[in-house]
């Protein structure tokens, strides 16, 4: 059967850029941490929907909810009408926001995906400031809808400028660092207060604080402060995507409290749904311009979806995951970053919380004279790695702007027994991919 599912998939589907499509696994079963394939095979899955599924696939939890509303005979689908699952939703969501944010927050939901709420997102500074032009920043991922697209780097259709994200390894002002990443930032300000080839209009800035499509780089909090600055003092709104970084993953309930600072936006979807589709955009009160109709959508009022999130969120806080995440991760990329020392092709470990990367490099590239480093990105040495991890039963994600980060975002449920059993399959396809 696994077979001619593959097939059919290959001849049937468009063989543009998704998850993880090209792994040759049919799953069938889930629970936790652990996939189970149409030929019987376990997998540790890694990759958690892209980082979706916070308390692991089916948990128990998010399952009773589920069936909760399915057996209560709730509507399942009432466009956005107030139903006691979407309050409920509400108030647990609120119940997490970052201080300075919750009392005055502001909910809209869009939907289905992450890419809707950031749309949504530009749409309502766009209306709050007159302005059009939007923010962005080097290695962004926002989605693949017009406005996110462009503000990912890709053809869209928002005037997007492009400013750089801080990063150590391959920083672009060759120090890393606070250095770089002040660097960065006077980047920033320089190209804002331009005004012949600045920025034409600038109706918000948009950053991850944490990026992960593009090869997981945390942001410095010292460099986060500095953008809320620089927006404010110009009265630009700043919007915080936590779409992949919300929910506990970095070890904060929201990555932008490691920093203090209050986005004025932020953009959530991925486990706010407990691993169904959900996705809203959570502003502070006096952005909210919009008049009755200014954004709709048929497909906000996704009740399963918000029991799933209202379970999760409530979970993940009264269980102290993020917590959970902070040490746990740490302890995690302090054991891969010895594998730098250990392979010539790890070139770089780095993440927050459970949101973890390894750059793979190209140990036998030609460096230009007097350079010791960073070697060019490994995009195949990445592949052939995720495949070895595959053999072992270990499913991972590639990520990075040259595709060349092996990325880890397990269950924020991980047990130390299976952290080491991540740990040990990963080093041994490395070790494999580097013999
Ligand atoms: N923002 C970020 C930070 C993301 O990681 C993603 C998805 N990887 C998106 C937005 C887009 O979400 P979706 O794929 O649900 O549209």
């Amino acid at each position: 059967a696994q077979e001619g599912i593959l097939r059919r998939q290959a001849a049937r589907e468009s063989a543009a850029r998704t998850y993880a499509r090209a792994l040759p696994i049919v799953p069938v079963r889930a629970r936790g941490l652990t996939i189970e394939g149409a030929d019987g095979r376990r997998y540790l899955d890694c990759l958690s929907g892209a980082g979706t599924l916070a308390l692991g696939h089916n948990h128990p939890v998010v399952l009773e909810a589920i069936r909760k509303v399915l057996d209560s005979g709730a509507p399942l689908h009432v466009l956005d009408l107030a139903t006691p699952v979407k309050d409920a939703f509400t108030t647990e969501l609120f119940r997490t926001l970052p201080p300075g944010l919750a009392d005055r927050a502001r909910v809209q939901f869009c939907g289905p995906a992450g890419t809707d709420a950031v749309e949504a997102a530009f749409k309502l500074v766009r209306a709050a400031t007159g302005r059009t032009g939007m923010l962005a920043f080097t290695g962004a991922y926002h989605g693949m809808t017009a406005g996110a697209l462009e503000a990912s780097g890709g053809a869209g259709d928002v005037r997007v400028a492009r400013l750089p994200y801080p990063q150590d390894y391959r920083c672009p002002f060759g120090v890393g660092g606070a250095q770089g990443a002040e660097l960065a930032a006077r980047w920033t300000e320089s190209v804002l207060d331009d005004a012949k080839s600045g920025v034409p209009s600038p109706a918000g800035m948009i950053l991850e604080p944490v990026q992960g499509e593009g090869g997981v780089i945390p942001a410095p909090d010292g460099w986060l402060r500095r953008m809320r600055a620089i927006t404010a003092a110009r009265s630009i709104p700043l919007i915080a995507d936590e779409v992949q970084t919300g929910v506990g993953r970095t070890g904060r309930f929201w990555a932008v409290e490691h920093s203090g600072v209050v986005p004025d936006v932020m953009v959530l979807s991925k486990a706010i749904g407990g691993s169904l589709p959900l996705a809203v955009v959570v502003y502070r009160d006096d952005l909210d311009v919009w008049q009755p109709g200014a954004h709709a959508g048929t497909f906000r009022g996704n009740q399963l979806a918000m029991a799933a999130g209202t379970a999760t969120l409530a979970y993940v806080r009264e269980n102290g995951l993020a917590e959970r995440a902070a040490t746990l991760g740490a302890r995690m990329i302090a054991h891969l970053r010895r594998l730098t020392g250990q392979f010539a092709c790890v070139g770089d470990v780095r993440g927050r919380g459970l949101m973890i990367g390894i750059e793979m490099v190209n140990p036998e590239a030609d460096l230009p004279a007097g350079a010791t480093g960073p070697y060019p990105p490994a995009p195949s040495i990445a592949t052939a790695v995720q495949r070895e991890c595959l053999r072992r039963g270990l499913i991972v994600e590639l990520g990075g702007r040259h595709a060349g980060v092996v990325r880890l975002l397990p269950p924020l449920t991980l047990t130390d027994e299976q952290a080491a059993a991540v740990l040990d399959r990963l080093t041994d396809a490395i070790a494999s991919v580097a013999a």
